[in-house]
This record gives C-alpha cells, sequence and structure tokens, in this order.
C-alpha cells in the first residue's frame, strides 16, 4: 500500500487533485461573494457568505450548495431595476391613454367634447384657437390670461341682481303664508 503512494505518477495525480480542489474552493468563494454583490445592497452580506463558503465548503460541500441556493436573493439587482423600469414604463403608457371623465370611453387627445355623454374636454383659447384644459387658468401656447375678464365682469353682475333679488325675499318672508313645512312642494323659491 505504501509503495503504491510512493508511486511519483500517483503523488502527481494526489497533488493535482488537491490543488484543483483548493482553486475551486477559492474559486467559489470569489463566486459566491459576486454573486451576492449583485444581489443585495447590503455590504456585509458578500463578505459573510464567502466566509461562510470557505469554512463549510471543505467538509459540507453538497450541503453548503444547497443552504446558499436557498438563503442567497432570487434576483439580481440589474434585473430588479429593469424590471421596475419596465412597470412605470407601463404605467405610464396606461395613464397617457385619455378617457373621459363622465363616461369613462377612450377619447381623443384632441376632442373638445365627448361624442356619448356631452362632457366637455377641453376648450379653444379665443386668442390663438389652440386647445387648452378646462382648468387651465391662462393658455399655455399664447400666455393669455383666462382669469382677468371674468375679474372684470364680477362687479357688474354683482351689481345687477341686487336690486331685483332683496325684494323678493322681503315678500316671500312676509306677504305669503307658509306651512310649517317650510316650501310647497312644487313651489320655487326663487320664483315667488
Ligand atoms: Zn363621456
Ligand atoms: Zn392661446
Amino acid at each position: 500500500m505504501s509503495a503504491f503512494f510512493a508511486n511519483a505518477v500517483v503523488q502527481l495525480v494526489l497533488y493535482a487533485t488537491f490543488f484543483y480542489m483548493i482553486l475551486l474552493w477559492i474559486a467559489a468563494a470569489y463566486w459566491a461573494f459576486r454573486d451576492m454583490r449583485d444581489r443585495t445592497e447590503n455590504p456585509l452580506l458578500p463578505f459573510l457568505a464567502t466566509g461562510l463558503i470557505i469554512l463549510f465548503l471543505p467538509f459540507l460541500f453538497p450541503l453548503g450548495i444547497v443552504v446558499y441556493r436557498v438563503v442567497r436573493p432570487p434576483e439580481r439587482l440589474g434585473d430588479v431595476y429593469e424590471r421596475n423600469l419596465a412597470e412605470e414604463a407601463l404605467l405610464a403608457e396606461v395613464e397617457a391613454i385619455k378617457t373621459c371623465r363622465m363616461c369613462d370611453r377612450r377619447v381623443d387627445a384632441e376632442w373638445i367634447i365627448c361624442p356619448w355623454c356631452r362632457q366637455r374636454l377641453k376648450r379653444v383659447c379665443p386668442n390663438c384657437e389652440r386647445l387648452v384644459g378646462l382648468d387651465w387658468s391662462l393658455c399655455a401656447w399664447c400666455g393669455k390670461d383666462f382669469e382677468r375678464p371674468a375679474v372684470e365682469r364680477v362687479p357688474q353682475a354683482a351689481a345687477n341682481p341686487a336690486p331685483v333679488s332683496a325684494p323678493a325675499v322681503s315678500s316671500a318672508g312676509s306677504v305669503v303664508p307658509r306651512p310649517a313645512g317650510g316650501i310647497v312642494p312644487g313651489e320655487s323659491v326663487v320664483g315667488r
């Protein structure tokens, strides 16, 4: 038996196998380090994984591989980032599809009115005749201020109905007797 191990060829094969195992061991530790660094943002985990591989691999190679496969994060960070980007792009595409806010049907971005439910979608700027949003306070294309003429009209609109409405309220309150319930059905307060 000792003569067999003393053989030069056998010893060479044994040494080669030994060095190959060492090399494999180091390579496995390096692979684990790189693999873990790709999969987690935690700076300590790659070193932990490398340490575990170095400690346990010579004794429990299959068990170490199985444990590492179970413990390591399933996705690479790059894959996670890419997937998030794709999801965001998809979401943005869905949000870009315009729908009528009344009937929820798809409408064209250039329509000013919904052809199904007659909901107003856009209006035309009186100055440059381009399409503007209903809630815009001024035209984004030409800069026309939509609120300025409205402010000028308010004093006129408030001054006119004031003398008309004042006697209407007083006559309704004093002259006409009302039931306990208040407003008579079929009557309108404004009309009196
Ligand atoms: Zn509609
Ligand atoms: Zn305009």
